[in-house]
């Protein structure tokens, strides 16, 4: 079931992930539930940019993607100018622009799998920075917006607040960049 574009999404301002309940259900960590083992990319949450922490990423399948379409289009001119995967795009390898495909005798396998293994383990890696950034970005500006008190944050709230005082995909994109260059 596709999701409801106007379900009404709150950050937890204990975990800083989104929570919705209604009929668009996002768990946050700190809501423990039972996972249905025959559908597990359903409880996959949507999420706020994990770049510009602007707009509301769906969730719900292992194809989804962890920027908006703006972020995800800089991120991806990005990484074509550098030849590599810097800013992870989705969360599945194959999103990321890489699947394994065998070809070749023996040796040429082994060699591909270590490669597509170092693939995998540098993009989890990156995405776990990555998501670490956007909850930090969250955070910081629910701080500086006066939005801390509650445990939850309406999104709609949050956004227009961030959006009023003049952050953009923009200066979040370069932000993002900049902080990124400084940890390499
Ligand atoms: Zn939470
Ligand atoms: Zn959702
Ligand atoms: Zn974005």
């Amino acid at each position: 079931m596709p999701p409801a574009p106007d379900a009404r999404r709150f950050i937890c301002t204990v975990c800083w992930r989104l929570r919705a309940d209604g009929e668009h259900v996002d768990y946050c960590r700190c809501q423990p539930h039972d996972t249905d083992d025959s559908a597990p990319d359903r409880d996959i949450p949507c999420q706020l940019c994990w770049i510009c922490a602007l707009t509301v990423v769906h969730g719900h399948t292992r194809w989804m993607l962890v920027n908006c379409n703006e972020c995800s289009t800089r991120a991806r001119e990005l990484n074509t100018a550098n030849g590599r995967l810097l800013i992870p795009i989705g969360i599945h390898s194959i999103v990321n622009g890489v699947a394994l495909r065998p070809s070749g005798d023996r040796k040429g396998l082994e060699r591909q799998a270590q490669s597509f293994v170092g693939f995998t383990r540098s993009m989890f890696t990156s995405l776990d920075q990555l998501r670490a950034q956007g909850q930090r970005i969250v955070k910081a500006r629910c701080h500086r917006l006066g939005l801390i008190g509650a445990e939850l944050v309406d999104v709609d709230v949050y956004v227009a607040a961030a959006r009023a005082v003049g952050y953009t995909e923009a200066s979040s994109f370069n932000r993002y960049v900049t902080s990124m260059r400084r940890r390499d």
